[in-house]
């Protein structure tokens, strides 16, 4: 089947079969990777190889540290102001979804949250333009989503933040193209997207803005006992980490970011196009901002969502159904989804609408 999930999603078939051959017996050692001390020889190596290829494959500079935590992106949303309050009260953080206000929420527990900007207005359909953002010099940073999953939605540049450090929510769209790292204090991502099975988050921090947690801050969300500990603080999850560097390693195989952006974006463009060519589907946000990875899209006729989704399946392709808030249909086209997937659907799609239409 082709698995069209959100997230958890599809992994590289390579990958899985990887993990099947490793699963008894990891390199000759004879135990699994998950029977494995994270303080062994063997296990340090799996995790270290990981962090080089993540490096590697973003191009992260020296003077960032590549953290592997629990607790998803969702528990970086409490860590992040913690660790990056440093002193201030105020935070900025822009709104553009369902993700934007989650993140927002739990920032609020910590902070004075101003909102920078908000596409609450036009039911999150398009980023408001950057001339029309009010950012704060007093906050302690400017928070975003570079990807909205739900709506998707996706920034396909890096927003000017006035000077105040730049933090970013990159969990669905992370690996999906190249980012210059550079322009960030902090990239945070939940794993189960397009980078390995849910259960570990990768936040990559500039050293600078360590150092000044908040007191309270649980051992495990600071950032810089994590980083003084190489992530293993307590025991990390051994396994998701070590099947996270198939995924990066299958990645590397597939030729990098510039590749894979290639292949996203070709994906992309073949159903956006087969849905404005028709007038029977629609997908309701700005062009200039839609999203390369979740593609929501409705029929107008609602009554034929459920038939749509049963013959989808029968097709073999699963999990179309629209988020639970929202209804209708998305496609998740992370990496690992192959193009055949998308033609598959694209044809789908066009043999409904001649019976239905
Ligand atoms: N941020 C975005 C953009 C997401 O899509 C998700 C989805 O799972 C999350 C945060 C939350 O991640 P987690 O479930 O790993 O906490």
């Amino acid at each position: 089947v082709y698995n069209f999930s959100a997230g958890p999603s599809t992994l590289p078939t390579a990958v899985l079969e990887k993990a099947r051959d490793e699963l008894l017996d990891w390199g000759g050692t004879g135990m699994s990777v998950m029977e494995m001390s994270h303080r062994s020889k063997a296990y340090v190596g799996i995790a270290e190889q990981a962090e080089a290829d993540f490096r590697a494959l973003l191009a992260v500079p020296a003077d960032y540290k590549v953290l592997f935590l629990p607790g998803g992106a969702t528990g970086q949303f409490a860590a992040i102001p913690m660790n990056l309050l440093r002193g201030k009260t105020k935070t900025c953080y822009v709104n553009t979804g369902i993700w934007s206000e989650k993140a927002i929420a739990e920032a609020k527990l910590y902070s004075e949250v101003l909102i920078a900007a908000s596409s609450k207005d036009n039911q999150h359909t398009a980023i408001p333009a950057r001339a029309d953002w009010k950012l704060d010099a007093e906050a302690a940073y400017l928070h975003y989503t570079s990807n909205e999953t739900i709506g998707g939605v996706e920034f396909h540049s890096v927003p000017d933040s006035e000077g105040l450090p730049l933090v970013c929510d990159m969990s669905s769209d992370i690996l999906s193209r190249p980012v210059d790292v550079a322009q960030y204090a902090l990239i945070y991502a939940g794993a189960q997207k397009n980078m390995g099975p849910a259960g570990i988050a990768i936040v990559v921090v500039r050293e600078d803005v360590l150092g000044q947690t908040l007191p309270f801050t649980p051992s495990i969300f600071d950032y810089k006992k994590q980083a003084e500990n190489g992530s293993m603080l307590n025991t990390p999850p051994t396994y998701n980490w070590y099947l996270l560097g198939l995924v990066l390693e299958w990645l590397k195989e597939q030729g990098g970011l510039a590749a894979i952006e290639a292949l996203n974006t070709r994906k992309a463009d073949k159903l956006y196009a087969a849905i404005d060519n028709s007038p029977f589907y629609s997908n309701p946000v700005d062009p200039a901002c839609r999203s390369r990875m979740n593609v929501p899209f409705r029929i107008a006729n609602t009554d034929l969502e459920k038939t749509f989704l049963a013959e989808a399946k029968a097709a073999g392709l699963v999990n179309l159904e629209g988020h639970r808030s929202v209804g209708g249909f998305r496609a998740s086209i992370y990496n690992a989804m192959p193009e055949a997937g998308v033609d598959a659907l694209v044809d789908f799609m066009a043999g409904f609408e001649k019976q239905h239409g």
